[in-house]
């Protein structure tokens, strides 16, 4: 290992100074949003009580690229470029000929990628004349990068958490109040969408779905209060493809070519962040790496779900989203990884995978903390709940190679550390942490609520 780099570090002036757009180099667009009403394909204008301008343009944008503004890039600089770390000693542990590379978004303030997409979605709002934003949290990770990016350019932030969540982990909120946010435990009785939850189950965990309702009636309610979400979007997306961007320059910079690139996938944008610039290498034909998906077997929007029109929340307030969706009226398990507990998956991701451009696979939530827990005590990060879901998958793909002899490069996102989830490691190390499946039968009444959307 002596001499051998661990660390792959760029430049201040080696951050990329422009998102990438997969858009036009696919070989076809994904299908449009609908309105919920007119079942037609929404116009900018139907976005516009929501979303600023240039976050409009940006989910419409056919541009292969979009220069980041400079005010962006001065925010991005406090964390970017993120290193790029060669796992050595986990490799060795594992006794694999594979080379395993992670990109490290968990040194950005709110300790995972949420940061790349908080920051220019504040910037942009307050550039609108935006006073307040709200927006929904399940593990808490969005709504602190929320709140320290809308602290930045002095607006207030109001953030819904994900009730389960809320209760369970104290110290986020803490953090979100610290970064100057308000926050509320959801379903609350402050919306008409909470109320009515709360009518049927005063008890309820409350999903992300609900907490969505809830932040978006507040914005649509109020003309100078927007909505920031977390993922799902094409503009999400789009952000976080800075962390793909730096990723290539940094493989190129100690010459290595990916074979496999892995991710966690809840709505799909740290995920996509990675791997989207791989894919335009890919479809240029500059490489040819296997692109895989990972989701937990409680929330399997891509293996189980349907390809099919669905809404972004729960009370059906947001446009109609062509989506792999388990069904807007699901509620996974609680399981520890609150970021991967949503009901759909990203429609430009869904999109990517009906094309067959990416691969998914999902796994229980016992092998991914011992993967952790292996990663963790070989490479000294603990990981957030939801990146053990890609640990697992490199681990079982390097142990592939083990039997095979393969030397594969395999590239992951390690989107986020743990600090504030060691309740999760905490319930696995003493065995309390249980595997849940989701039977045909409790998957059945949420898919047949599916709204019906003729197709045109
Ligand atoms: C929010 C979050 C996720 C899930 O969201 P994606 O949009 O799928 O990336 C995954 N990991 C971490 C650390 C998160 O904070």
């Amino acid at each position: 290992m002596a001499g051998l780099p661990h660390k792959i570090l760029l430049d201040e002036s080696q951050l990329p100074t422009q998102w990438y757009n997969v858009v036009p180099d696919l070989p076809g667009p994904p299908p449009p949003p609908l309105h919920p009403g007119t079942l037609q394909p929404i116009g900018p204008d139907d976005l516009a009580p929501l979303f600023p301008d240039d976050l409009i343009a940006q989910e419409v944008s056919t541009e292969r690229f979009v220069d980041i503004p400079g005010e962006v890039l001065d925010v991005y600089r406090l964390w970017r470029p993120s290193p790029l770390y060669r796992a050595h000693r986990l490799e060795r542990a594992l006794g694999t000929p594979a080379r395993i590379y992670y990109k490290y978004e968990g040194v950005s303030p709110a300790g995972s990628h949420k940061p790349n997409t908080a920051v220019p979605q504040a910037f942009y709002n307050a550039r609108a004349g935006a006073r307040r934003l709200t927006t929904e949290t399940g593990a808490g990770q969005w709504g602190t990068a929320l709140a320290f990016a809308s602290g930045l350019f002095d607006l207030e932030c109001e953030v819904w958490q994900v009730g389960a969540s809320y209760d369970q982990k104290p110290y986020r909120r803490t953090m979100m109040e610290t970064f100057g946010a308000r926050v509320h435990r959801s379903p609350s009785d402050l919306t008409r969408a909470g109320r009515g939850v709360r009518a049927e189950d005063p008890q309820h965990p409350g999903s992300l779905g609900i907490a969505i309702s809830e932040a978006v009636e507040v914005a649509a309610g109020d003309p100078e209060t927007r909505y920031a979400l977390g993922s799902v979007l094409n503009h999400v997306l789009l952000h976080q493809t800075v962390i793909g961007e730096e990723t290539l320059l940094q493989l190129a910079a100690v010459e290595e070519v990916p074979d496999v690139i892995v991710g966690c996938t809840g709505g799909g944008s740290n995920f996509g962040g990675l791997t989207f610039p791989f894919l335009r290498e890919k479809l240029a034909g500059r490489m040819s790496p296997v692109i895989r998906a990972v989701e937990p077997v409680s929330c399997p929007s891509l293996t189980r779900g349907v390809y099919a029109y669905d809404f972004g929340d729960t009370a059906g307030l947001t446009p109609l989203m062509k989506m792999h969706t388990l069904g807007h009226g699901f509620v996974p398990d609680p399981i520890h990884a609150g970021g991967l507990r949503y009901h759909g998956m990203s429609p430009l991701m869904s999109h990517v995978y009906e094309l067959g451009l990416v691969e998914a696979l999902a796994l229980p939530q016992t092998e991914c903390f011992a993967a952790a827990v292996r990663f963790a005590r070989t490479e000294g990060i603990v990981p957030a709940p939801e990146p053990t879901h890609a640990l697992a998958a490199c681990i079982r793909e390097a142990l592939a190679c083990r039997e095979s002899g393969e030397e594969k490069v395999i590239v992951t996102a390690l989107c986020g550390h743990g600090h504030l989830d060691l309740a999760a490691y905490d319930a696995y190390l003493s065995g309390r942490m249980v595997d849940e499946d989701v039977t045909e039968e409790r998957l059945a009444p949420s898919l047949a609520g599916l709204p019906s959307v003729p197709t045109p």
